[in-house]
């Protein structure tokens, strides 16, 4: 047999072992939370059909960018793209093959761009490119070409063969706006011209 405060002490040790399991346990729940917490704020910030950020983080990525530019003296562009006449493809195809176009739109956008660059879908199908850290203006209005080639390239969708194309609005940074909303509002009304001037 022990002695008694060997039993004791015994006792002790098994209490904190038991006191300590608890404790891991309910951190392990709390860390858990907090992913599922992280995970689903992020999730609000991307667009569900294509995966890219939206509105609300564009806005945020945008602010960011412009602030970067600013500090380091960079040039930037940024594009508004507006499909042109996509709802024929929903009118034509269906709703579902609408939703598959938009998807790879997104995907030409992503590959037409370097990383740190930022792919956007405010909304509908509308798109917004930010190229970072250009050369010069030259190289945006060349990456802005290529985006309207790409999109103008026969897209193949379950249902069949879909053509489109798009009206593309650029403005530089900091020829000609510093502040973020100036940049995109002049983006945005250069696209109405590009549309207005017959897409
Ligand atoms: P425009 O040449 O003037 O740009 O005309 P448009 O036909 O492209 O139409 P517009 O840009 O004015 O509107 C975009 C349309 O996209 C409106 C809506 O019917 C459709 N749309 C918006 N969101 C979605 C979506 O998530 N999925 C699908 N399939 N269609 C959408
Ligand atoms: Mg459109």
């Amino acid at each position: 047999d022990e002695p008694p405060m060997v039993v004791e002490l015994a006792e002790l040790i098994n209490h904190l072992a038991v006191q300590k399991d608890a404790r891991e346990f309910r951190l392990e729940l709390m860390i858990e939370d907090l992913l599922a917490t992280h995970a689903a704020l992020e999730s609000a910030k991307h667009d569900a059909l294509t995966g890219l950020p939206n509105r609300g983080l564009f806005h945020e990525l945008l602010n960011q960018a412009c602030a970067n530019a600013q500090r380091k003296g960079q040039t930037m562009a940024l594009m508004f793209v507006d499909l042109d006449k996509f709802k024929h493809v929903n009118d034509t195809m269906g709703h579902d093959a609408g939703d598959e176009l938009l998807i790879q739109v997104s995907q030409r956008l992503s590959a037409c761009v370097r990383e740190g660059d930022i792919v956007a879908r405010l909304g509908g199908d509308e798109f917004t490119v930010v190229l970072c850290q250009l050369d010069d203006k030259k190289t945006g209005i060349q990456i802005a070409e290529r985006i309207l080639a790409d999109l103008k390239t026969t897209f193949s969708l379950s249902m069949g063969c879909a053509d489109i194309g798009s009206s593309v609005g650029v403005s530089f940074f900091p020829h000609d706006a510093i502040q973020p909303l100036s940049l995109l509002k002049n983006a945005d009304v250069a696209m109405y011209q590009a549309k207005e001037a017959g897409r």
